[in-house]
């Protein structure tokens, strides 16, 4: 008896994981064979000053598409994307799309807006990296002090040497870092002190539950503020959770409250909207 359960325990296993595995070699093929400018495209969410209600930033997130697979999630293809050693190109042709095309906006808004870009960890460990990005910064002809780069509090705070001095030469470029999904990680005061980074971005589970963790964003608040740091909230998604952050130290709100990621035609028409109705 306990024989026949385990052998059907081993093969409902082998299924499962033959069925994972099977995905994930669809998803690399299917990233390997991509055409870049046909499969991949960016949507933009608003980033909003939560005092003022004024659209101060964007995030670009990407989206992938095929004919066989459909629309993948970022969620999905990204690991995968950094497992089999696809992330560098997919990374510098984000980097390439955001700055070309979100340079008109930055114009556009006079001076205060800011777009983020999600960079990866191989990203921050290939010691070319400083130089690509300054390379793309300088043939879209995107102010540099308007571009923030995020990256996991996990990639930040526990890894090399390597990562340190990348995000001290993407600093020294005058490009900002954020920290992003800032509470689900292990960083202390103290190292965050020392990468010097300009933003945390509170982590949006901390948002989804807050009845229980109003402490918590109380206290990555106070951090944030007493390292001299803005701070974003992620996952806003109801007035009651906005209300709570407008009265709070915290800066920057980013949700579906405000927005989900649009295609930048979307995102244009969202900036002009809210530019004459904050009049
Ligand atoms: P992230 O950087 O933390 O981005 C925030 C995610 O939360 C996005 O998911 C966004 O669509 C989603 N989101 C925004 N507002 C809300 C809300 O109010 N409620 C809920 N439930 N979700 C909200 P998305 O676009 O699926 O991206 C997932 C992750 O994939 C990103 O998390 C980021 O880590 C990664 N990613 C996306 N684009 C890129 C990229 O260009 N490069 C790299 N390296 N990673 C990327
Ligand atoms: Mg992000
Ligand atoms: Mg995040
Ligand atoms: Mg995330």
């Amino acid at each position: 008896e306990a024989k026949k359960h385990e052998g059907n325990t081993f093969v409902h296993y082998n299924k499962t994981l033959a069925t994972e595995m099977n995905r994930i070699f669809e998803v690399k093929t299917a990233l390997q064979q991509a055409d870049f400018d046909r499969d991949f495209t960016l949507h933009y969410q608003p980033v909003v000053d939560v005092k003022t209600d004024q659209v101060v930033g964007a995030e670009a997130l990407l989206r992938f598409e095929n004919d066989t697979l459909g629309r993948v999630s970022p969620g999905e293809f990204i690991p995968i994307a950094e497992d089999y050693g696809l992330i560098l190109p997919i990374g510098e042709w984000v980097l390439k799309q955001a700055c070309s095309t979100m340079r008109e906006v930055v114009e556009m808004t006079e001076g205060m807006f800011k777009m983020a870009v999600n960079v990866s960890i191989q990203q921050l460990e290939n010691s070319h990296f400083p130089l690509v990005l300054k390379t793309i910064l300088e043939e879209t002809a995107f102010p540099k002090d308007h571009l923030i780069l995020e990256v996991t509090e996990e990639t930040s705070v526990s890894h090399s040497a390597r990562v340190k001095e990348t995000i001290n030469q993407i600093e020294a470029l005058g490009v900002g870092v954020s920290i992003d999904d800032f509470g689900t990680g292990y960083s202390s005061l103290e190292k965050l002190h020392k990468l010097k980074v300009n933003q945390l971005k509170i982590d949006q589970s901390f948002i989804r539950d807050l009845d229980q963790t109003k402490a918590i964003v109380h206290a990555i608040l106070a951090m944030g503020k007493s390292l001299g740091l803005s701070v974003v909230a992620e996952g806003v998604e109801t007035k009651e959770q906005r209300d709570f952050l407008k009265a709070t130290t915290c800066d920057y709100v980013q949700g579906y409250y405000f927005s989900r990621p649009i295609p930048f035609k979307d995102f244009q028409a969202y900036v002009i909207q809210k530019q004459s109705s904050n009049k």
